[in-house]
């Protein structure tokens, strides 16, 4: 049953098992840092999508009466196997994604693992409520919504399974998950380790293939609800498709944040900020600070660290060598997209103050690799600062007071994140709560923990994903009124 790292065909895992498809259908899967084709994937046929479904309810039929106590102990268990396992998913995750090792091994296993803890130890102490009314009285029910579609990207693809399968199965639903076709491996071997803990068969269900496949199961009317990480352009069609049938959504999407750097900051740590907030995973987080806006007063300085540092201590090359801390993107056409803004931004008459190439390390002269990219002189309108590029291509604004940068933040059809550089604490609360964005950081950037709901203002997003709120996401209230009195009526 195991897929092991010289595994070359990929298929559909349902109801407990690697099944055929019907066709033979299948796609590659490349090594971005290499341009390598390293595994096939078996693409779901429509009977296969119609198996999952099935299975699916049959997984929910059980799963759903099952003590959260119960389920709780069986998530736990999962949540220690994937620990376990970290370095093999780590790097299973480095040769789908192209992300450097240092980054995979420390992050994105322990971030899944943490929310199949967190939402297992969550779910037995979720209550319902009691209110008297008179001598009657009602009581709530939290109950599980049926079979839910996880949608991922392909940027933390076991992440993002981990956080979507955690808060609905803890919550008593079955998941049907579809990962990114570029990115199909380790939400399969998240469906295994969920079978070894006890997750009963049909619980966790994974199907492959591309937006065709995603777009049959959002539609269905058998699927209560649609997680989606992804675009903006792709939450519209999948929103829009799941509203045949009201279904209930959470829509995880893009974003082009402001960090914002006062005069008063902490030019190191900004500097640092901002470099995370940029090349970390070579720029493919959405919630990146990708428009810096920095004071003025402050910028010569901000601007000489972080150009001295960009060219010391970042090094782009084979994801695997753990000295590497940045990777290849996600495909060629990504790079080429990654490319193309790179060349607007300069058509467009900003100044190009660091990189802007393709790199070609050693041992990886075919990957995807763009080098950390810095513009200068930028304005609000530009293409690089009005559209989500999804690489490592930073571009620094400069701003001279409080309310004006506040304004041009806010000037953006996405919420997703915001990030400010202050040591004035009023300043600090005050600007904040003025910024429209649903993940904000004081004095740090990207930090995820679980415990910390995230989620879009605006175009980015519907919903949140983590805390306590995604566990309620994952459920419907039902009001049960008891009448203690003998029932009188008009008729
Ligand atoms: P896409 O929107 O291209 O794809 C996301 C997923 O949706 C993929 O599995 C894709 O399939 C699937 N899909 C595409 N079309 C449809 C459709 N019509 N119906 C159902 N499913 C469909 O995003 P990327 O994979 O390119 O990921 C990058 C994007 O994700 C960025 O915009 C980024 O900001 C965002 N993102 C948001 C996060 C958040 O938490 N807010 C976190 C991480 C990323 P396939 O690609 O296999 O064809």
């Amino acid at each position: 049953m195991a897929v092991s790292l010289s595994s070359t065909l990929l298929k559909n895992f349902i109801h407990g098992r690697y099944v055929d498809n019907s066709d033979n259908a299948c796609f590659d899967i490349i090594n971005p840092a290499t341009g390598n084709v390293i595994y096939a994937a078996q693409t779901a046929c429509e009977a296969l999508l119609e198996e999952a479904l099935k299975s699916a309810q049959e997984g929910f039929n059980t799963w759903s009466k099952t003590p959260p106590i119960e389920r709780a102990r069986i998530l736990q268990r999962a949540s220690v196997m994937l620990r376990e396992r970290n370095d093999e998913l780590a790097k299973i995750e480095v040769l789908d994604t192209g992300k450097p090792w240092q980054e995979a091994v420390e992050v994105d296993v322990q971030t899944g693992a943490d929310a199949i803890e967190y939402f297992a130890n969550l779910c037995p102490s979720m209550m319902g409520e009691q209110q008297s009314v008179g001598n009657d009285f009602f009581y709530t029910r939290h109950e599980p919504l049926g079979v839910c579609l996880g949608i991922g990207a392909w940027n933390y693809p076991l992440q993002i399974a981990c956080w979507k399968a955690a808060a609905a199965l803890a919550a008593g639903n079955s998941m049907i998950f579809k990962p990114s076709e570029e990115t199909p491996r380790t939400a399969s071997l998240l469906a295994e380790i969920f079978i070894k803990a006890g997750v009963p068969p049909g619980v966790f269900n994974v199907v492959h293939g591309d937006g065709a496949v995603g777009s049959y199961l959002v539609k269905h009317p058998k699927i209560a609800k649609v997680s989606l990480t992804g675009e903006v352009s792709t939450g519209k069609k999948v929103m829009a498709a799941a509203a045949g049938t009201l279904k209930n959504v959470t829509m995880e999407l893009g974003g082009k944040s402001p960090l914002i750097v006062f005069e008063d900051a902490n030019i190191d740590e900004a500097v640092t900020g901002a470099m995370l907030a940029n090349f970390y995973t070579q720029g493919e987080v959405c919630t990146h600070g990708t428009r810096v806006f920095v004071h003025k007063n402050c910028y010569e300085a901000f601007m000489t660290s972080l150009l001295a540092r960009t060219r010391d201590n970042i090094i782009v090359g084979d994801p695997l060598n753990p000295a590497t801390n940045m990777g290849a993107l996600i495909s060629e056409s990504h790079m080429q997209k990654v490319l193309s803004y790179i060349q607007l931004g300069k058509d467009e008459g900003a100044t190009l103050a660091f990189g802007g190439e393709r790199v070609k390390p050693a041992g990886c002269e075919k990957g995807y690799f763009v080098g950390p990219t810095i513009f200068t002189d930028c304005s609000d309108d530009m293409s690089i600062t009005r559209e989500e590029i999804f690489g490592p291509v930073m571009a620094v604004l400069s701003f001279d007071s409080e309310e004006d940068v506040i304004r041009r933040a806010n000037d953006t059809i996405y919420g997703l994140a915001a990030g400010i550089f202050c040591n004035d604490i009023r300043r600090a609360h005050r600007v904040i709560a003025q910024l429209q964005a649903g993940i904000c950081w004081i004095n740090a950037y990207g930090n995820s923990p679980v415990e910390m709901p995230v989620g879009g203002y605006k175009q980015s997003g519907i919903g949140r994903e983590n805390g306590v709120e995604a566990f309620k996401s994952y459920t419907q209230t039902k009001s049960v009124y008891v009448g203690m009195e003998k029932l009188e009526g008009p008729f």
